[in-house]
């Protein structure tokens, strides 16, 4: 079996790209382990959506057909630091009609899954596993581990962090572990959010609440492995007072919707993300730290290039041609380094209980907030 292209993992990276294609003059093969599918209740996976990839996903058609009763518009940011720092940001001072969307992965997931499903150019193949890959120069070759072979002018790994195929290519990644761990939950509050998304800066990590719908939230408490272990091992009584306690109260009682999870926390960097019939895209290529929210945008606006280029490029030219690969990888390199330099940074100055740190830190928010242009381009930034 012969394709354009290939794609390796059916995540939110992959699943995008296959959809985003699907209109191309292109034949997508799609290779995943298992599945997506939606837990019951409330997931503890959930996204901060910007509004451009809230664009892109609706360019592709998916955003429309989302349940509209489980996605909350993000209106207003409280950013606190850990010595009276503080920033706020609006929807309404900033001229938009919303700062982000906040919803469920497996929501988006299973409707990108639904969608390439029924898509007249692409072939799925799951349950599989890769097992050998060949970037020939004829094609790149896989062999799956239930003996079926696969061939594509293009191989695209969007399986993740510890990508396979990543690996199998030969790309060597730097990570750099935090020693940290996130910690989500979704739990139901005594108060109204108001769609407003807090964030404090403390002493024992970053501590994020996201507005679901209803009086909900979804948690991300980015901290130290053994506080992680800590509150992992927590009842969900103890867990909604610790909770409750380190959001000052900000939205009354809680109680617990989903077990508490943990994710550990890495940076990882890729020393290129296109090669010879190769590209990587979403998490294979990139893994930031949450704390500024954009793991997933990254992934989306990868795919989002790589479509276009995909889309555009004359008949003649081979989807798996390195100087058009190279393309794909320029076009996101500057804004992936961006981030992760500022999270990165961030994280840094944040993590250490210096005081004076903790003075400069602080004084820094609240500048920040004093100087609308300052804070305006942290909003554009934050709007993707
Ligand atoms: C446990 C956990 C919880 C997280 N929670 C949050 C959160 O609450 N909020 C947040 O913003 N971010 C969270 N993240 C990070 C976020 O999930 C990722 O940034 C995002 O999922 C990346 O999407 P992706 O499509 O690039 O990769 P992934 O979501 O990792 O998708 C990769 C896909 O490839 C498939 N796959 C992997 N290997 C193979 C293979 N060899 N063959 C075939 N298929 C393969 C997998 O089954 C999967 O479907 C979490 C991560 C983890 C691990």
């Amino acid at each position: 079996m012969r394709f354009d292209v290939l794609i390796i993992g059916g995540g939110l990276a992959g699943l995008s790209l296959a959809v985003a294609l699907r209109s191309a003059r292109l034949s997508v093969a799609l290779v995943e382990n298992r599945p997506p599918r939606r837990p019951e209740g409330w997931d503890a996976r959930v996204y901060a959506v910007s509004p451009a990839c809230a664009n892109f996903l609706s360019e592709i058609g998916i955003w429309d057909r989302l349940d509209g009763s489980r996605i909350e518009p993000v209106q207003t940011m409280a950013v606190r630091g850990d010595a009276g720092g503080q920033l706020n940001f609006s929807a309404y001072d900033s001229g938009v009609s919303e700062l982000a969307w906040i919803l469920e992965g497996s929501l988006m997931q299973t409707e990108l899954w639904e969608t390439a499903t029924r898509q007249a150019n692409l072939t799925l193949f799951c349950p599989a596993r890769p097992q050998r890959l060949d970037l020939g120069q004829e094609a790149a070759v896989l062999d799956l581990e239930d003996g079926r072979r696969i061939e594509a002018a293009l191989v695209v790994g969007a399986d993740g962090a510890d990508s396979w195929v990543r690996n199998a290519a030969g790309i060597d990644v730097n990570f750099k572990h935090y020693g940290q761990m996130g910690v989500v939950a979704n739990f139901a509050c005594a108060r109204p959010h108001r769609g407003t998304a807090f964030q404090w800066f403390r002493e024992d990590g970053i501590l994020a609440w996201l507005p679901l719908p209803g009086n909900r939230m979804s948690m991300v408490w980015s901290t130290p492995d053994e506080h992680a272990r800590e509150l992992l091992g927590l009842s969900a009584e103890a867990l909604c007072q610790r909770v409750a306690a380190a959001g000052g109260e900000a939205l009354g009682e809680l109680s617990l919707l989903t077990p508490a999870a943990g994710f550990p926390l890495r940076l990882m960097r890729a020393p290129h993300s296109a090669a010879h019939r190769l590209a990587l895209i979403g998490d294979a290529a990139h893994a930031i730290h949450p704390l500024s929210g954009h793991g997933i945008n990254l992934g989306f606006l990868d795919a989002r290039a790589l479509a276009e280029l995909l889309a555009g490029k004359p008949n003649f030219v081979d989807a798996g041609d390195l100087a058009l690969l190279r393309r794909y990888q320029r076009a996101r390199r500057e804004e992936v380094v961006a981030l992760q330099t500022v999270t990165d940074g961030l994280q840094r100055l944040f993590a250490p209980t210096h005081p004076l740190l903790a003075a400069v830190r602080n004084a820094g928010m609240n500048l920040t907030g004093r100087l609308p242009i300052l804070r305006d381009a942290l909003v554009r930034y934050a709007l993707g």
